[in-house]
């Protein structure tokens, strides 16, 4: 008997006008729709008027789920494989599914449309010819600090999935890990609250603080190289956050900031005279 084929459909990542008319047609025409959620996914189905077997593949089941699908594909069954929002195996679950189905032989083939990295890549304002996609961050301060270390040189765009109760934690670590950076943070893309913030990392965790940021976001994170400006421009901002923190001596205070902005440290100290003269004055 000859093998079914699995198709890899991409769905909306908010906005249900995203679903593409390729995608409409294979769920309409495939014998059964494999789907992280299945009663998520019966909602988008059924807004589209496709009414076809579902079954749920996701994180918990995937392992014995797998085996099933793989069996249905090769007693010749057409299977789609949804995840709950945008392109499965993106921080979804689905690569070992296509994994297994190439090794035996049968035909993947993906029917693409949203992805929130992509949808956040391209409106961003960072430069776009090289990125590096690392998904979702540890969700342990010790394990994200030591990963956002290993990224620090890291000469493209850093793009990461990240929840919006933990954004500011990030934005914190980040600061103290890798230093100023140009970011943006990507909002319930495609949504009706949709939202870009854009700015240093210092100035984005003034907003941050002052608002509490809900829905989903993709964090961006400019390169070290395209700091300079952007460093010069909030060092003031870092300066006079730890200077009224007083924790620091203001030789420490100087040292910190020029250690996260890269900045000369005579720099910083003028400014920081600057600053405490203004205060004082
Ligand atoms: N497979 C999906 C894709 O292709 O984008 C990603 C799934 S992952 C489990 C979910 C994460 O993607 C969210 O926590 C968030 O970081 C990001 N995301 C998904 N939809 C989004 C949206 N509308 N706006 C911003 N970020 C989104």
């Amino acid at each position: 008997m000859a093998n079914g084929t699995l198709y890899i459909v991409a769905t909306p990542i908010g906005n249900l006008e995203d679903i593409t008319f390729r995608a409409v047609r294979i769920l309409k025409e495939v014998d059964l729709i494999a789907a992280e959620d299945t009663r998520h996914s019966r909602k988008l189905l059924s807004h589209f008027g496709i009414s076809k077997p579902l079954t749920s593949y996701f994180d918990h089941n995937k392992a014995f789920k797998g085996g099933v699908i793989l069996d249905k594909l090769q007693k010749g069954m057409s299977v789609a494989l949804i995840t709950d929002a945008g392109t499965p195996c993106i921080s979804d679950p689905g690569y070992q599914l296509v994994r297994d189905a190439v090794a035996s032989g049968i035909t993947v083939i993906p029917v693409p449309g949203p992805s929130a990295v992509i949808t956040a890549l391209s409106a961003a304002g960072l430069p776009t010819d090289a990125f590096t996609f690392e998904g979702f961050l540890p969700s342990r301060q010790g394990k994200r600090r030591e990963k956002l270390a290993a990224l620090k040189g890291e000469p493209r765009v850093l793009v990461f999935y990240e929840s919006a109760n933990r954004l500011s934690a990030t934005i914190a670590d980040l600061l103290e890990v890798i230093g100023e950076r140009q970011v943006v943070v990507a909002r319930e893309l495609t949504k009706i609250y949709e939202e870009f913030i854009r700015g240093g990392l210092v100035e984005v965790a003034t907003i941050i603080q002052e608002r509490q940021i809900k829905g989903e976001v993709v964090l961006l994170v400019s390169p070290a190289a395209a700091m300079e400006p952007i460093a010069a421009q909030s060092m003031p901002l870092l300066l006079q956050r730890y200077l009224q923190a007083g924790e620091l001596s203001l030789k420490d205070v100087v040292k910190q900031v020029a250690m996260e902005t890269g900045l000369p440290r005579s720099d910083v100290y003028a400014e920081a005279l600057r600053l405490k003269a203004e205060v004082s004055g």
